[in-house]
């Protein structure tokens, strides 16, 4: 997942080295990670994302339904569990086409009787609609997730560096690609893909003076107490862009996040206080939707400071870089605070189009790239347009 500039790496020799192309089917890769991996200082850390295909955009639940297949196989292969089942609790006003076109794509079914099911949990507003799903959602561990994935990727032999800022790439000078760390280590090879978060607008326009629409913004999550068997919950309507994951390292607690944050530069952020009025914010909902249920008078249990990389449209960046590299170079950014669930598929997108020029997985699987070309806000500052 946090694959900054990738591609393997071989031999040495001086401070230069040799590597060839992406780690899938045999070929040599290198992940460069410019902090401690797992460090939690972008946006893939913690104990819980959501993984659901509650999308109003029918674009997404096909890359939503290959990760999950992905997902499952690295679980497999790894050993390792980082999925755990949960049912999926879609909240918003029927006059919302979104909320019941994402309740939809989900295949939610109405609940009238809420309290049934969660003891009275949720207050469900006249005029709102409560749609759930049991349909392959699960909350996944981040951390672990990042983990397996960084395990699995050793195993297949791929180096994996940390503390190797890139901060820049080059044109080799017979071809492919060079790629220079902080240090002044060089590695060249044939492709490389840059999954740089929070930084890409940073990098891209220093690379190749572009300028990449991706916004960080500073985001602080909540854990509240809850009882087992909570659902993942959203509620996509405005203002009350909402989430809710059981988090099942600490029984009993759960996290409650708004989607969202202030702006923020990636490389000075207040980590104490930069969440913006987010605790407010969320207390405000709770008070709201889950009167009496919750305690919010005090601070919160923890708060985790995260990043969002955002987009105008809250589509993502998956393309070539262009230009002069043509395509040696690979994006995938701009993930606007609901990418991990999609991990492992862009992962596979992205290595397909590095090694073969196309992704051929993620077209058998219905998944529609057009949406996510880098050259969308040229002349059209807002991107794609929205339906709903
Ligand atoms: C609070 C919160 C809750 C979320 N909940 C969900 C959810 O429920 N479901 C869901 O699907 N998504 C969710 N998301 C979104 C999801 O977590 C992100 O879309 C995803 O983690 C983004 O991954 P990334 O690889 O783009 O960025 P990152 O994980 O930040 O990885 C980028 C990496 O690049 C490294 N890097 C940066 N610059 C350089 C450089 N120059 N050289 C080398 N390395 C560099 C960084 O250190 C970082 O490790 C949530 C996000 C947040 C913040």
């Amino acid at each position: 997942m946090a694959a900054p500039a990738a591609g393997p790496m071989a031999a040495a020799a001086d401070r230069r080295f040799d590597f060839d192309v992406i780690v899938l089917r045999g070929a040599r890769a290198l992940l460069l990670e410019r902090f401690d991996l797992l460090r939690g200082l972008g946006s893939s850390h913690g104990e819980s994302r959501t993984i659901r295909d509650a999308y109003p955009d029918a674009r997404y639940p096909p890359m939503v339904r290959l990760a999950r297949r992905l997902w499952e196989g690295a679980e497999a292969e790894s050993g390792r569990r980082v999925l755990t089942p949960a049912p999926l609790l879609s909240l918003g006003p029927r006059s919302d086409a979104s909320v019941l076109a994402a309740a939809g794509n989900a295949g939610a079914e109405e609940v009238g009787d809420l309290a049934a099911r969660w003891g009275g949990a949720f207050r469900v507003p006249d005029g709102w609609v409560a749609a759930v799903s049991e349909r392959g959602n699960a909350v996944l561990n981040a951390t672990e997730a990042v983990r397996m994935f960084q395990a699995l990727a050793a195993k297949k032999g791929a180096v994996v560096r940390d503390n190797a800022e890139v901060v820049a790439i080059r044109k080799g000078p017979e071809g492919g690609v060079v790629v220079e760390t902080s240090t002044g280590e060089e590695f060249c090879g044939a492709k490389c893909v840059v999954t740089v978060g929070a930084w890409t607008s940073k990098l891209v326009k220093s690379v190749a003076g572009v300028d990449l629409p991706v916004q960080p913004l500073h985001s602080h999550e909540r854990e509240l107490s809850a009882e087992a068997g909570f659902p993942t919950f959203s509620s996509c309507c405005a203002p009350h862009f909402v989430y809710i994951t059981p988090s099942l390292e600490r029984p009993g607690m759960i996290k409650i996040n708004y989607h969202g944050g202030p702006p923020c530069d990636p490389d000075s952020r207040d980590l104490v206080s930069g969440g913006g009025d987010v605790v407010e914010r969320v207390a405000r909902w709770i008070d709201e939707f889950m009167p009496g249920r919750v305690e919010t008078a005090g601070r919160p249990v923890d708060r985790l400071p995260c990043m969002y990389s955002m987009t105008p449209d809250e589509d993502f960046v998956i393309d070539f870089l262009g230009g002069e590299f043509g395509e040696d170079v690979v994006i995938g950014a701009g993930f606007s605070g609901h990418g991990f669930k999609m991990g492992p598929a862009v992962g596979s997108i992205l290595a397909e189009m590095a090694m073969d020029g196309e992704a051929r997985t993620a077209a058998e699987a219905g998944v529609e790239l057009g949406h996510f070309r880098i050259n969308r806000f040229d002349g059209n500052p807002m991107g794609n347009a929205k339906d709903l």
